[in-house]
């Protein structure tokens, strides 16, 4: 048998193929790209170019694609073949260097937000080298940017890209301060992707799961996650061997990830990669998403990536676990030394402020009309964003901000530049699971993104807050050095963690009470993707942006407009799901449920004179006005429909959607609910939640 170490990484041309196949001087500026940001030049590119193409021949592959993320969110991919005729009847396998670096994707199929108009169609992929190729399905992939040809970014990656090196620029300002050469640094992120697996035979049968990804109807099991049982020792075999195979093919792709299994609700589990690079993790975890969905039909399952699938049952999030690491240190970590102390009080505080100045635009990074379902439930995290520093480290901001000493019972006070920070680092037991943004010993969690997300949106977020948070703080320190650049720096720490210490919070974010008091404290709280999406174009969001280079004014507006227009469109055919699967599936299933009921009545009249009949006329009593309720839901839900329709303004329509027509929806689901659990289940037409989760 295969050991994994042979497997792991086999489909990937990492830094190891790399060298093995690459001539080394090609192999040296290659690595000058990857790790500099040097421009490849073409003659590089042609070595680079024929060395992976040979590779992926020799594993099989027959065809190359350009593989990128358009706005839309997942990622695309247009393959062409290595096979090139010679005209004279043969054909040799080629491709090129300016294949390798520049393809052109018809783009008139991808959402631009009105950046290029359709009859252009012209934008061009470009290779980003600092995301290996790898081969998937006999396809080489290579991980490109894509852009217009006026420049404009028609994807997720590249502003991305802009971030990390945004983040790179000013975190080496700031390592400077500590007397360290320019390095190289990246963000990391490690991704906790959740999901369910369900039986596909009952899945087909779900019109609302395959229109939409979630149920637009289904009355609450009998049994939720109540008894808390997790999967623990208690994983079916086919479960298990899904989670073999999808562990297997991730290796051999360089996912370094790890399926667990112990979600809190039924039918569901979480895989967790090793952090990498922002880029290259969000690459994984995109591909991750693909080969589950994939793979689980060798099993006859059905994996769900929809942040909310199952009302009343826990949604599924992607945990996104973020530092950012110079060389081989993690700049969140406190360190044993003094000045190490002193470097991660500064990356700290500039997180905290980041997310606080910010705040608004994180919360927009993960809006969607799914994670809506989830944000604000009693499971996830609320839709207020605050930070989580735990008792140790939150009592440490304290005593930094007031200006008293820091005093544990068995540790020496802190007494910042003298004293070593007490190693809070090992002592995370008390994590604060409500929290939307939480520090875990070493690194930041930010919990709010969906399952089914790409987390570019909120990296570039997140990357770029930072790198202006930073940026201040190199600005006012105006190259100082020594003791004094130390006085300077705790000064500025502590001022800036008074004015930002409004987002430390380390309450309970479920509670009734944290609402209200976030709203004394001016936290933005956004409960749906209408009123979540506008900040990103306010002046404010636009001046980040512009002063990094990561996204200008119209790319800003485009990326809007294509949020906005999926959230409308996505609600557009929930409501025409729901409308016809209540008409032509649910009310003629309780009609002739009830006409059943009607004719045993009547029946048992005609059987024994005087038959009680009782229950059966309260039945059917309760089945006819479910039918007339049912009835007045579609008509009030056509209405609204109608409403949307004729808004013109896509905001207007989102704001509509989000409260006037959801609770309608939710209105007509509550009413044909109503009738799930009093209709015999030899008439209900579809498979129940009790059906759906617990027979895998
Ligand atoms: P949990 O208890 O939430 O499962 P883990 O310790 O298992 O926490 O880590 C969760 C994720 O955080 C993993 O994907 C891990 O690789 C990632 N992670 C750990 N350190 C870092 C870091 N420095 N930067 C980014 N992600 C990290
Ligand atoms: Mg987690």
């Amino acid at each position: 048998m295969a050991q994994v170490s042979d497997i792991y990484g086999s489909m990937v041309f990492n830094e190891h193929t790399m060298q093995e196949r690459l001539p080394s001087a090609t192999y040296k500026s290659l690595l000058k790209t990857i790790t500099e940001g040097k421009p490849l030049d073409i003659e590089v590119a042609n070595v680079v170019a024929h060395a992976m193409k040979e590779w992926a021949i020799e594993k099989g592959a027959t065809h190359f694609t350009h593989w990128f993320q358009p706005l839309s969110g997942v990622t695309s991919e247009k393959h062409d073949g290595f096979l090139d005729p010679t005209g004279d009847g043969r054909a040799i396998m080629s491709f090129s260097g300016k294949e390798l670096i520049q393809g052109e994707p018809d783009a008139s199929s991808f959402p631009s937000g009105g950046l290029r108009a359709t009859f252009e169609a012209r934008g061009y992929t470009a290779w980003d080298p600092t995301s290996y190729a790898f081969i998937k399905d006999e396809v080489l992939c290579i991980p490109t940017a894509f852009c217009s040809y006026t420049g404009e970014a028609l994807d997720k990656k590249t502003p991305l890209l802009r971030s990390m090196n945004a983040i790179e620029e000013q975190t080496n300002r700031v390592l400077a301060l500590f007397g360290e050469p320019r390095q190289r640094v990246v963000a990391t992120v490690g991704s906790e992707q959740e999901f369910f697996l369900i039986p596909e035979k009952e899945y087909e049968r779900r019109e609302d799961l395959v229109l939409t990804g979630r149920t637009l109807f289904g009355y609450a099991p009998c049994k939720g996650q109540e008894l808390e049982e997790h999967y623990f020792g208690a994983i079916r075999p086919t479960v298990n061997e899904f989670m073999k195979e999808l562990d297997d093919e991730l290796w051999a792709l360089g996912v370094p990830a790890r399926t667990k299994h112990n979600e809190v609700a039924p039918a569901q589990h979480e895989l967790a990669p090793i952090f990498a690079n922002a880029n290259r993790a969000i690459d994984e975890n995109l591909l991750t998403m693909e080969k589950m969905q994939l793979l689980a039909s060798h099993y006859n399952l059905v994996c769900l990536l929809h942040e909310k699938p199952f009302e009343g049952i826990n949604g599924s999030g992607k945990h996104n676990n973020w530092s950012i690491s110079a060389g081989k240190k993690n700049l969140l970590d406190p360190g044993e030394s003094p000045m190490d102390n002193l470097r991660f009080l500064v990356f700290l505080t500039s997180v905290i402020q980041a997310v606080d100045e910010y705040q608004e635009l994180l919360r927009m990074s993960v809006a969607s009309a799914g994670n809506d379902h989830r944000l604000g439930a009693n499971e996830a995290p609320p839709a207020i964003i605050s930070i989580f520093l735990g008792d140790e480290l939150g009592a440490i901001v304290d005593a930094l901000i007031t200006g008293t000493d820091y005093t544990n019972a068995e540790r020496v006070a802190l007494d910042l530049g003298v004293a070593v920070l007490p190693n809070f680092l090992k002592d995370n037991t008390d994590r604060n699971r409500t929290s939307p943004f939480a520090f875990t010993g070493n690194k930041f969690e930010f919990r709010m993104p969906g399952s089914h997300v790409n987390l570019s949106d909120a990296n570039m977020i997140l990357n770029t807050a930072v790198a202006k948070s930073l940026k201040e703080f190199a600005d006012a320190m105006d190259g100082s050095s020594g003791e004094e650049f130390e006085a300077k720096a705790i000064a500025y720490i502590k001022k800036t963690l008074s004015d930002h210490q409004r987002i430390v919070f380390n309450g309970n974010g479920y509670s009734e009470e944290w609402p209200v008091e976030a709203q004394r404290r001016g936290l933005a709280n956004h409960k749906t993707t209408a009123d979540a999406l506008p900040c990103f174009i306010e002046q404010k969001s636009i001046d980040l942006f512009a002063e990094f280079d990561i996204l200008s004014e119209t790319e800003v507006h485009s990326r809007y407009e294509v949020k906005l227009e999926k959230y409308n469109k996505l609600i557009n055919i929930e409501a025409r799901v729901m409308k016809r699967m209540a008409r032509r599936t649910y009310l003629p299933a309780i009609n002739r449920y009830a006409s059943e009921v009607a004719a045993s009545v009547v029946a048992f009249k005609e059987a024994v004179v005087g038959a009680e009949t009782g229950a059966q006329e309260e039945l059917l009593a309760d089945l006819l006005g479910g039918i007339k309720e049912i009835n007045v839901q579609l008509k009030a839900l056509d209405d609204a429909c109608a409403t949307v329709e004729a808004l013109e303004d896509e905001l207007a329509k989102a704001k509509y959607n989000a409260h006037e027509l959801l609770p309608i929806m939710e209105g007509l689901r509550a009413a044909v609910d109503a009738m799930e659990i009093i209709t015999d289940r030899n008439h209900w037409p579809v498979p129940s939640y009790n059906n759906m989760l617990f027979y895998v």
